[in-house]
């Protein structure tokens, strides 16, 4: 079994290679750990060998690897579908949530957020493939709904840009239009956000698909089991 080190290694060689390919700088690629169902040492391991941010999917999860101090020294993002009854346990703890899947999920994130001072930094998650299975603004809806959420006097919620989960890749190549249409739907609403200098992020990707995606027009991939191995799901953790 190679370790996490080896795997973020290769994975980072894929990257370089698939940005090349697209004529891109690698460089303007994160990669992010999905890091459920692994241990804390998992994710210290992961830091240590350099991985750019890591995302968790559950609150109770998370909370406790954090007490765990697993992700000491890292950037820490929430990328699960987040219930608005454990809002509470997020904002503030994480850069990033890159699952906003609603705009009364948004409005609970802005108010704690608010309450707690801070501007909370958040990601407006689209179902691109339109399944029923999954949730997340319909393509359609992105930019008007980004012109929506500008329009009100929220201050403690910032969009910092779009994350997408298309259907499991069945085949190389099977998401590259999802993933063009992400980064279409993308540069559409960059001139928007773009009013504060702070860095926007087109999240997509994963370990079946993620050099589809940077060629597509990724900057941040979310890859779970090509560093950590595969989940085993019920297993005690
Ligand atoms: C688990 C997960 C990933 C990573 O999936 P892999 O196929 O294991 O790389 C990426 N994004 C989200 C939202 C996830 O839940």
């Amino acid at each position: 079994m190679t370790s996490i080190a080896e795997n973020i290694a290769a994975i980072r060689d894929r990257m370089t290679a698939a940005a090349r390919a697209a004529g891109r700088n690698p460089q303007e690629i994160l990669l992010c750990g999905a890091s459920k169902m692994n241990d804390a040492q998992a994710c210290r391991d992961a830091v240590a060998a350099g991985i750019d941010c890591l995302g968790e999917n559950r609150v109770q999860e998370m909370t406790r690897k954090l007490e765990q101090h697993a992700y000491d020294g890292v950037s820490l993002h929430f990328i699960g579908v987040l219930q608005k009854n454990k809002v509470r346990q997020v904002v503030g703890r994480v850069d990033l949530i890159q699952s906003v899947d609603s705009l009364p999920l948004l409005d609970e994130i802005e108010k704690h957020a608010a309450a707690l001072g801070i501007v909370q930094k958040v990601l407006l998650e689209v179902n691109v493939a339109g399944e029923s299975s999954k949730s997340g603004f319909a393509p359609e809806a992105v930019k008007q709904t980004v012109e929506t959420i500008l329009a009100r006097p929220q201050r403690s919620i910032s969009v910092r840009g779009l994350m997408s989960i298309p259907p499991a890749a069945a085949q190389k190549g099977a998401n590259l239009p999802y993933f063009t249409k992400m980064h279409d739907l993308f540069v559409d609403i960059k001139p928007l956000l773009m009013d504060n200098k702070e860095e926007l992020y087109l999240s997509m990707g994963m370990s079946g698909d993620f050099e589809d995606a940077i060629a597509a027009g990724s900057t941040m991939i979310r890859v779970g089991t090509a560093i950590f191995g595969a989940r085993s799901y019920g297993a005690p953790s």
